[in-house]
């Protein structure tokens, strides 16, 4: 069991023969969120197409759907949302089954139950879309090091003087005192 969202499909109406297939609309509530500050799907219920196929020694589930992502530009912290197209899939063999034809790119578990349960690929497949390091522009130019301005909306900002406490430390520095002045 996982402590995120749950994704579970009956499969009860699934033929058991190869080439059959059923397609199931779910929809997983999320309560908490997934994911982090800088990236998260907030709570609220996501609808997932699945589509489970019929193999020769097990069922195919493969899940799509689609999610709107929003936090923060990593340089400017401006918000950002994205929508992001999801998908994965999870192999369940039949108990025992010798699994002649594993699916390349799906996770493989043995079918404890006629109820599927995709909740991990599902978690894992939406918080790997998330982007690491989101920019509400490509080329956002962050904020100014030295007083924090957003950049984009001030073109051609920099700052002429240093900073006149600089200026004092080296003025103590070349005269040899302490700033201390004991
Ligand atoms: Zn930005
Ligand atoms: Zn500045």
């Amino acid at each position: 069991m996982t402590d995120g969202p749950s994704l579970v499909v009956d499969s009860r109406k699934l033929k058991r023969q190869p080439g059959a297939s059923l397609k199931v609309d779910a929809v997983v509530p999320v309560t908490e969120g997934m994911g982090d500050e800088v990236m998260r799907v907030p709570p609220g219920d996501l609808p997932v197409s699945i589509l489970l196929e019929s193999v020769l020694d097990g069922i195919l589930a493969t899940g799509e759907l689609e999610v709107s992502a929003e936090g923060a530009c990593v340089r400017c912290l401006n918000p950002v949302s994205e929508e992001l197209p999801i998908s994965f899939r999870q192999f369940f063999t039949y108990p025992g089954a010798e699994s002649q034809e594993e699916a390349d790119d799906a996770d493989t578990v043995e079918m404890t139950s006629e109820d599927l349960d995709l909740s991990s690929a599902f978690h894992d497949a939406v918080v790997l879309a998330l982007p690491l390091s989101p920019t509400c522009q490509p080329d956002c130019p962050g904020l100014c090091p030295d007083c924090g301005v957003l950049l984009a909306e001030a073109p051609g900002h920099r700052h002429e003087q240093q900073d006149p406490r600089w200026s004092d430390l080296a003025k103590w520095r070349d005269s040899g005192q302490s700033p201390e002045g004991d």
